[in-house]
């Protein structure tokens, strides 16, 4: 595919600037040479960073808030007339097949749209003081944010931490993944077509250990969203803390959906599957456990395997059920876990049909006990494990005994069962009856214990990227 534009290139204060020196992004799906990227260094960052500050000082810091949300929404509108060249990329890029790229591009342009729309409906309080003050709230940007991103998802999360923080009026400096970032740079360039002002948008893209740790470790950076692995995360926590900077995390997850005996499991089956193998299982949300009522364990097990045998695993351009993991080194993660599987049952596979790129086929495992290894880390990749629960006391117990907690469904006709559930699941997110809500851009988004802290999404990530600042006046 011909890309319209130079993807060595970085964007640092408007400018874009040929890197010194370049990555190979490959195609997953077929193992070839994609493109080579800019692999900033610590150089760039700090260039990124001053260009940002600059962007403060200058017209964006200044600009109304008004302004700033029309920007967003144009920026929405240019992705939506991109849609299908954004979804070629990232198909292309992350390996994903082509209508879950699609998805990941309009949600992109939705994040814009919301963000656009919120950026001058976040406002402070008065509030009742002492006889003759007068004390008010500002909500106020706070300053240089970084945003670490992932390869899973990039479109998606860029626009759920770029977007809000733009709307609050913060300046960003974005590392993409090395692994795909494509749609990131196509994402600058949009924003620069968009009127987006010099600096406020900045994008360098490079290795983690390098321009990642840069960023993190960068003293004109005062707020950092990492989404990523724990291992990471905890990096980032380290680097951030010797600043004295606050960071949102969003890392993974082992996240159960609970199907109950009565539940309906014609409308069950299509999450089950769905939320185990979209993006190949490369979801930080992916229900990588379903905990199944022993009343209706073995329909569910027999009518979720009918559905993998029919699951075919081939190029994202083939945009079929499901397309390669990202790289081989996922790919051995994901077979070494396979490898450990002892005394599961494989209950059924889907069927490999592609050749050259990183393989797996969709695997879901029987007869797991809730300590299994397998089912408490996260695998990454299209696997789920069944494990079934007599009473909805144990369900909760198995639920919530992993070091995650991320999202957990629950399938249940129970009304009293499902508020008893969602109170006590331990997740950021429940959904009852359905699982994902669709990707939901309005809905706060984030972990409990391992799975991260803060959250982005909604109204709430606004609030996290801005400070809040009490103005006490006396007047008398
Ligand atoms: P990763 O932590 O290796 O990489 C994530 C990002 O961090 C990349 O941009 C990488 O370059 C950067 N990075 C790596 N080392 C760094 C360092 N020392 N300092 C600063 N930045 C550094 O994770 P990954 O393998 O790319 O992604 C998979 C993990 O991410 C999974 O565990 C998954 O659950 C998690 N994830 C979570 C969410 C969420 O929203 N909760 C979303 C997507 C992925």
């Amino acid at each position: 595919m011909a890309l319209w534009f130079d993807p060595s290139e970085m964007l640092i204060g408007g400018t874009w600037v040929r890197a010194a020196e370049t990555l190979t992004l490959e195609n997953p799906s077929d193992g070839s040479h994609l493109a080579d990227i800019a692999r900033g260094q610590s150089r760039e960052i700090d260039a990124a960073v001053a260009a940002a500050h600059q962007a403060l000082a200058g017209d964006w810091g200044r600009m109304p808030a008004v302004e700033r949300g029309r920007i967003l929404a144009r920026m929405g509108r240019l992705v939506l007339e991109r849609v299908e060249d954004l979804a070629a990329l990232e198909a292309l890029d992350v390996g994903k097949p082509l209508r879950q790229a699609r998805a990941d591009a309009v949600a992109l342009a939705r994040y814009l749209e919301f963000y656009g729309g919120a950026a001058d409906k976040v406002h402070g309080e008065t509030i009742p003081y002492l006889d003759g003050y007068t004390v008010y709230t500002l909500r106020q940007p706070h300053g240089v944010t970084g945003h670490i991103v992932p390869w899973n998802y990039p479109m998606q999360i860029i626009g759920r931490s770029v977007g809000a923080a733009l709307a609050m009026g913060n300046a960003c400096v974005l590392k993409p993944a090395e692994e795909a970032c494509l749609t990131a740079l196509a994402f600058a360039r949009i924003a620069c077509d968009a009127g987006l002002p010099d600096g406020a948008l900045n994008v360098v893209p490079g290795l983690g250990g390098e321009a990642g740790a840069a960023l993190t470790a960068h003293p004109g950076i005062h707020h950092i969203s990492f989404t990523g692995s724990i291992a990471t995360g905890v990096l980032v926590q380290r680097a951030a803390a010797a600043n004295v900077v606050p960071v949102t995390l969003e890392l993974g997850g082992k996240s159960p959906q609970l199907v109950f005996d009565d539940a309906d499991l014609d409308a069950a089956l299509p999450f089950l599957v769905n939320a185990g193998i979209q993006n190949a299982g490369q979801t930080c949300s992916a229900a990588s456990r379903i905990l199944v009522q022993r009343g209706v364990h073995d329909e569910v097990v027999a009518r979720m395997a009918d559905r993998y045998r029919q699951l075919r695993v081939g190029p994202a351009l083939d945009d079929l059920e499901v397309g390669p993991l990202i790289s081989a080194r996922q790919k051995d993660i994901v077979e070494g876990f396979l490898a450990q599987a002892d005394g599961l049952t494989v209950a059924a596979q889907g069927k490999v049909t592609g050749t050259g790129g990183h393989y797996v086929a969709p695997t879901l495992l029987t007869g797991a006990t809730p300590d299994h290894p397998l089912a408490q880390q996260e695998i990454f990749g299209p696997v789920q494990v069944v494990i079934p629960f007599d009473t909805e006391a144990e369900a909760v117990a198995i639920a919530n005994g992993t070091d995650y907690g991320l999202v957990a469904g629950v399938w249940t006709r129970d009304g009293a069962r499902q508020m008893r559930l969602a109170r006590d699941l331990r997740a950021g997110q429940v959904f009852v009856n359905n699982y994902g809500a669709g990707g939901g851009v309005e809905l706060p988004f984030g972990g409990i214990g391992k799975s991260g802290h803060g959250r982005e999404k909604g109204f709430e990530a606004l609030y996290g990227f801005s400070q809040l600042k009490t103005v006490a006046a006396l007047h008398g």
